[in-house]
């Protein structure tokens, strides 16, 4: 009954283990979740407030399929501003971030043609271009180099099928934050060999240690061959909004468009209200929220360091450590018996590519009791397996 494209997709390894951790909830079970990246934190309330005058005032129907005019020219303002992206409103699609990534690919990607991207990796990309019909072509990145893609490791990878360089800074599941240096290699190769990029850049505002998110898409001679994807649920803690943002150069972006019309139509339309209030409105929340997940790397890095099986540098971005891990069974299995013994929920290592075998992937987006007392439970369980 199931088509052959879907049976070569893989479940999303972040959900099974989310949606196990709320199923042991449910039984009773005292879980402390470190397994999807989802911040804990409300939406700030000015964002609430926006999308609640926005349903009172019955913005309830439907819009054009690439969003909000007001939104668009505010993310084009925020590329523009934060970003150096050399894009206007025209160039913007409102969508939900993981729909972006999706719509990108199939609107860019033949059968056969390949992908490169990192692993470990998103669970996600890898479904996108098998969905496609097209091939995903790992690039490893390992703790020697901060878990970032090295462009001449990308170089090795390009054959005369390659499509795309899928870049994702700070990323998921390491919290890799490219260098200047790094993005700028990268675009040289993309510009050589004629390839688009996809940077999906969800992590963008959530950075440390002073270092600077630098947008691939602002380097000379990139706006026309980057798709640049951002969006809202992990800056402004709207993960349930599913609403997010793609700049795309115009041939690019017209493609992606018909997708859009054709599977969602649009984004949410009084969740576009509070994405413009997310642009527009104060940045103190944000910053927040930053600084606290800044303090809970930092109490989780002085934790893990008094666990002797885990091993970890410190990453730089997003809110996840990626532990590399001494215990001698399959990341599944290690994940799954300490949801069982410790009562700790987190995801498998090889859930990201087959270079994340060997590590656990703990999202730290949760307060500092709950890491306090999940790293607690992992050492006490941990020294006895
Ligand atoms: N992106 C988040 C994560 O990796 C949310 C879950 C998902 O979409 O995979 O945990």
């Amino acid at each position: 009954m199931i088509s052959e494209r879907v049976k070569r997709v893989q479940e999303s390894g972040t959900m099974r283990m989310k949606e196990l951790a709320g199923q042991k909830k449910a039984e009773g079970k005292n879980i402390i979740s470190f397994t999807v990246g989802e911040p804990d934190f409300d939406t700030p309330k000015h964002i609430v407030e926006a999308a609640k005058k926005a349903l009172d005032d019955g913005k309830t129907r439907y819009l054009d399929a690439p969003g909000l005019p007001e939104l668009r020219e505010a993310v084009a303002n925020m590329e523009k501003n934060d970003n150096n992206v050399p894009c206007d409103k025209s160039n913007v699609l409102i969508t939900p971030t993981k729909q972006a990534i999706f719509e990108t690919i199939l609107a860019t990607i033949n059968e056969g043609e390949e992908v490169i991207m990192p692993d470990p990796a998103w669970v996600t990309y890898e479904p996108c271009v098998q969905l496609a019909g097209g091939k995903a072509v790992p690039v490893v990145t390992t703790d020697e180099h901060e878990f970032r893609i090295l462009p001449e490791k990308v170089a090795e990878l390009i054959t005369d099928k390659t499509k795309m360089i899928l870049l994702n800074s700070p990323s998921n599941p390491c919290g890799a934050v490219s260098t200047h240096e790094d993005i700028k290699g990268l675009a040289d190769l993309a510009k050589d060999h004629d390839l688009l990029v996809l940077s999906d850049e969800v992590y963008e505002k959530i950075i440390f240690d002073g270092m600077k998110h630098h947008s691939i898409a602002a380097e000379p001679g990139m706006f026309d061959r980057t798709i640049t994807i951002s969006g809202f649920s992990k800056t402004y803690a709207m993960t349930g909004w599913r609403l997010g943002w793609l700049v795309a150069p115009k041939p690019i972006f017209k493609g992606i468009n018909k997708i859009q019309q054709h599977s969602i139509t649009h984004a949410v339309s009084f969740a576009q209200y509070g994405g413009l209030a997310a642009l527009t409105g104060p940045k103190e929340p944000v910053k927040m929220m930053v600084k606290e997940f800044e303090e809970r790397r930092d109490l989780i890095m002085k934790l893990i360091k008094e666990i002797p099986s885990l091993h970890c540098d410190k990453p730089k971005g997003a809110f996840y450590i990626f532990p590399r891990f001494d215990q001698k069974m399959p990341s599944e299995e290690l994940a799954l018996l300490l949801m069982d013994k410790a009562e700790v929920a987190l995801t498998g290592g090889s859930s990201f590519g087959s270079a994340g075998e060997q590590h656990l992937r703990i999202s730290y987006a949760t307060n500092k009791k709950n890491i306090q007392e999940g790293m607690g439970r992992l050492k006490r369980t941990l020294e006895k397996i």
